[in-house]
């Protein structure tokens, strides 16, 4: 990296927090209840060294062999790493050990496999559930109806510990456009910690991203994964 390129990702990552900060105080919170995720995707090592060496507490990656690739090259040293991306289940055994939170899990069925995974791994792993928030077909993640019995179920499983809820929301075309999805993750959220069930601890809410943690963090976020705004725009969107 170029000494301006490293000083580009510097202010990035204070303008970020400064958003936050704004956004948490606006909503009556304290910015240091925020998490910032930095989304590492496509960027590599050296961008994700620099990151860290800048601030960035927590690393989010998207694909298990990126993943190792950076791991390998010591990239998230000195910071947390969490998995946020689609998780085949014959890859869930990589990530064992090197993760603290798999943000992603989409099914009931990727739970069960992650507790079987974790317990021969002898952890116990954090796990998010992923909500399919706007209910699109297109999307993975477990549909809203059908949380409380994932829950329920889930959280008797050895090796798994559910701490919150995840949501990646359709692409909003307006500023604000996803105001009402982040406001029925926050209904989601309460109604699972009201429910009080054994070995599930509500502590995250993730979601927000570049363009809208800020109505995120209005509405209950305490997790943000931000990508672009800090890093900068991935190669394949400047085409
Ligand atoms: C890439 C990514 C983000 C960050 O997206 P930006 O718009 O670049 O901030 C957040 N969450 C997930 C799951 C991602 O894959």
């Amino acid at each position: 990296m170029t000494e301006l390129d490293v000083q580009t990702l510097k202010q990035n990552i204070q303008q970020v927090q400064e958003r936050i900060d704004a956004a948490a105080k606006k909503a009556g919170r304290s910015a240091s209840d925020i998490h910032l995720v930095a989304a590492t995707k496509m960027n590599d090592a050296e961008r994700v060294r620099v990151a860290i060496e800048n601030g960035i507490q927590i690393a989010g990656e998207n694909r298990v062999q990126e993943l190792l690739e950076k791991y390998d090259l010591h990239a998230y040293d000195g910071a947390s790493l969490h998995f946020i991306g689609t998780l085949q289940s014959n890859k869930i055994k990589y990530l064992m050990g090197k993760v603290s939170l798999i943000q992603s899990v989409s099914s009931e069925r990727l739970g069960q496999l992650i507790s079987k995974e974790a317990q021969k791994h002898e952890i116990c792993q954090d796990v998010l559930l992923e909500i399919n928030i706007g209910n699109e077909a297109s999307k993975s993640g477990i549909e809203p109806q059908n949380l409380e019995q994932t829950v329920a179920n889930l959280c008797k499983l050895p090796g798994i510990h559910i701490r919150g809820l995840m949501a990646i929301p359709p692409i909003a075309h307006v500023s604000g456009g996803n105001l009402h999805y982040f406001d029925r993750m926050r209904q989601l959220f309460i109604d699972i910690s009201q429910k009080k069930y054994d070995n599930v601890s509500m502590d995250y809410l993730s979601m927000g991203m570049s363009g809208d943690f800020e109505d995120a963090i209005s509405c209950g976020a305490n997790m943000v994964r931000v990508g672009t705004a800090i890093f900068g725009l991935r190669p394949y969107m400047t085409k």
